[in-house]
């Protein structure tokens, strides 16, 4: 230690320590640096379809291509987005639609889109070709979900309800420090209606302990293993956590299922605190 007995040389020390703490400490700023989204709530920002593929005869995955290849669209987590389009009166249109991506997914984003033969924006969807730019404003919704808020969710989806419990349930499973729980109830009228079934079932198949997914379907194949007609207190009761002050049941599905679920979980015991509608 002869070297830091004088005191150019204590100086000399002091200085290089001092640089190289800047340094580590502005390689931690910039490596968690969350890179900046790509939505405007105030104002429509247009993005480009650039791949269109149909699921079904009304279902269809739309990808839209963000700014650059590294661009995320930052949109938190139980948010939704409004999509401006034109319905077959050439009237404006804006609709509420979750992307099945998460931040995660860089460079792009894509919606799952149900196209109803009378639907005002489903018009605009079945019209829109590869090559086309959507308005799309966000992020928009009151929920917002934060890591170890409950210990457990219901969610009781409906048809094209399911996305923004997709969105949730992916963000929860994907991320290893978060252990809460997912029950999904989810209905549809016919088997080839089952949005993201695949996505859902290797989901289940990969976190088995973490999230279970319950189908019920109003006209069942003859094979079905699922629940049958409209989802009751019962399957509610079997399928989703019981009431509880750290729980959560969020639903999402046409009206007269959200109001059918909202008299179930009323009558379950379920408080307004332990309900949410996106
Ligand atoms: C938070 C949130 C996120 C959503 N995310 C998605 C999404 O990712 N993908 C998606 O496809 N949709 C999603 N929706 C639904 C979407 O916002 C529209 O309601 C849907 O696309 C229908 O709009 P439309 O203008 O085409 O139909 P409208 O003009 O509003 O309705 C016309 C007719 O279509 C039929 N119809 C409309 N909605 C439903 C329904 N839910 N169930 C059964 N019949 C219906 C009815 O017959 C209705 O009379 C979401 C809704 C919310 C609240």
């Amino acid at each position: 230690m002869d070297f830091l007995q004088t005191p150019e040389n204590q100086l000399f020390l002091g200085v290089a320590v001092a640089i190289v703490a800047i340094g580590i400490g502005a390689l931690y700023l910039y490596s968690s640096k969350k890179p900046k989204g790509c939505l405007d709530p105030e104002n429509f920002r247009e993005f480009k379809l650039v791949k269109r593929h149909q699921l079904s005869h009304n279902v269809a995955k739309f990808t839209f291509e963000l700014p650059t290849p590294t661009s995320v669209l930052g949109l938190p987590i139980g948010q939704h987005i409004s999509c401006r389009g034109k319905d077959s009166q050439s009237e404006e249109v804006i609709k509420p639609y979750t992307p099945t991506t998460l931040d995660s997914d860089v460079g792009y984003f894509e919606l799952v889109i149900k196209m109803y033969p009378q639907g005002r924006m489903s018009h605009h969807f079945r019209e829109m070709r590869v090559g086309d730019y959507l308005a799309v404003k966000g992020p928009k919704g009151r929920f917002k979900y934060q890591i170890g808020e409950v210990r457990a969710f219901g969610m009781l989806a409906g048809g094209s309800g399911i996305t923004p419990m997709f969105q949730v349930a992916r963000a929860i499973l994907e991320n290893p420090k978060d252990r809460t729980k997912v029950h999904l109830i989810y209905a549809n009228v016919t088997y080839e209606d089952i949005l993201l079934k695949d996505e859902l079932n290797g989901l289940a198949a990969k976190y088995p302990d973490q999230f279970k997914v319950y189908y019920v379907l109003n006209q069942p194949p003859d094979v079905w293993d699922g629940g049958v007609g409209f989802v009751t207190k019962e399957m509610i009761e079997t399928h989703c956590p019981a009431p509880a002050h750290d729980i959560k049941i969020l639903r999402c599905g046409p009206p007269p299922m959200n109001k059918a679920m909202a008299g179930h979980l009323d009558a379950l015991g379920y408080s307004p605190e332990m309900q949410f509608q996106f």
